[in-house]
């Protein structure tokens, strides 16, 4: 026989065949390595199946199952949840600096920075949402918060110094 009868194997394992279709298989495993491999397969995921569904029947073992899915799905939400907290800190972070700059500078910058935190404050609230569709500009995020922190270090020196400079 040229034409292995694989299509038929299953239905074998399951003795689904009639005496004739039985004798056919069964004289063709004989000879047939081929065969005889691929029903050993089959024969291995009808145990695979038929013990998971063993499993499934005890209590303990899905109980235990459960338990470590919900484990791992919190522990994924966590790591999420932490990256999500990150990379609002950090523009947060930048606005405080800026606020600092802000309340420290006095009316003479008043207008000034208000101007500039408004156009800073706009930035900061489109990029996280842009940042939530693409993850991968997370570190656009982050260096835009350190721009803006050495950015309002060096304007709130600049600051005190134009204020000293005005009482001397
Ligand atoms: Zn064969």
């Amino acid at each position: 026989m040229k034409n292995h009868p694989d299509d038929l194997l299953s239905a074998y394992i399951d003795n689904e065949l009639n005496a004739d279709e039985n004798r056919l298989i069964e004289e063709h495993l004989a000879y047939c390595e081929q065969c005889q491999t691929l029903y050993e397969d089959l024969l291995q995921i009808k145990f695979q199946v038929s013990s998971a569904f063993q499993d499934f029947e005890a209590p303990e073992n899905l109980e235990q199952r459960i338990i470590n899915e919900i484990n791992l799905n919190s522990a994924a939400n966590l790591k999420s949840k932490s990256i999500t907290k990150a990379w609002i800190a950090l523009p947060v972070a930048g606005i405080l600096a800026v606020l600092t700059v802000f309340i420290l500078s006095g009316p003479v910058f008043v207008k000034l920075i208000s101007i500039l935190f408004k156009f800073i404050a706009v930035l900061i609230f489109v990029i996280p949402s842009v940042l939530t569709s693409v993850p991968s500009l997370f570190g656009a995020s982050i260096l835009f918060s350190i721009f803006m922190l050495i950015f309002s270090s060096f304007y709130l020196r600049r600051l005190l110094r134009t204020n000293m400079n005005g009482r001397g």
